[in-house]
């Protein structure tokens, strides 16, 4: 069978179960797991599936579940402002938007391996960038209005720390500060509703 029509099959069987196992993959179609990992590739690139733990999920709707997602925290119950929201894609098209990466990470930790991927805007350029790959900046002196302690979310490293020299503050990678929100609001039981 040819890779194209390996992957015609894969996307009707993603498209009618909703989610597939790679290992039932490489089962059904009698080749190896690599094979179907080369396979879904392309599927993945264009949007058409999510790649989750060990397997695959339709993605037919997701910018649309994106998009009508709730305006209002997950988390703390504030508007959702895009320019700071921090969004989590779930299993079955589910999305969850918090106000800001403070909610956002205390979520995130909350829902651990659910999350399928997390999504924030540059500080700076408001473009879309995956949280995981995300710099944090946190106790710096900008007030953005959201929830306390801040956290700040940036594409680059560089431009990050070039934000912490004039404003203050630390930068952190993902998991530094995942634990870091986590630790500050265990000793704060301030956590700003409404
Ligand atoms: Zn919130
Ligand atoms: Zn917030």
């Amino acid at each position: 069978m040819l890779a194209s029509e390996r992957r015609e099959k894969i996307k009707k069987l993603v498209q009618s179960r909703n989610s597939v196992k790679i290992s039932e993959l490489s089962e059904l179609l009698g080749v190896s797991e690599m094979t179907i990992h080369r396979d879904i590739k392309p599927l993945v690139e264009e949007g058409i599936v999510i790649k989750t733990f060990g397997g695959i999920t339709y993605a037919k709707n997701r910018s649309e579940s994106i998009k009508r997602s709730s305006d209002d925290c997950v988390l703390c119950g504030r508007k959702v402002d895009r320019r700071l929201s921090y969004k989590l894609i779930l299993p079955d098209n589910e999305v969850e938007s918090a106000c800001c990466a403070h909610c956002g990470l205390l979520r995130h930790r909350q829902l651990g391996d659910q999350v399928i991927q997390a999504i924030c805007y540059d500080f700076f350029s408001s473009t879309t960038i995956s949280a995981l790959s995300a710099w944090f900046v946190m106790d710096t002196s900008v007030d953005v209005g959201c929830c306390q302690p801040q956290v700040l979310t940036f594409g680059r490293k560089d431009q990050a720390e070039g934000f912490v020299k004039g404003f203050g503050g630390r930068v952190l990678s993902f998991s530094e500060a995942i634990d870091k929100v986590h630790v500050k609001m265990a000793c704060c039981k301030h956590h700003g509703r409404g």
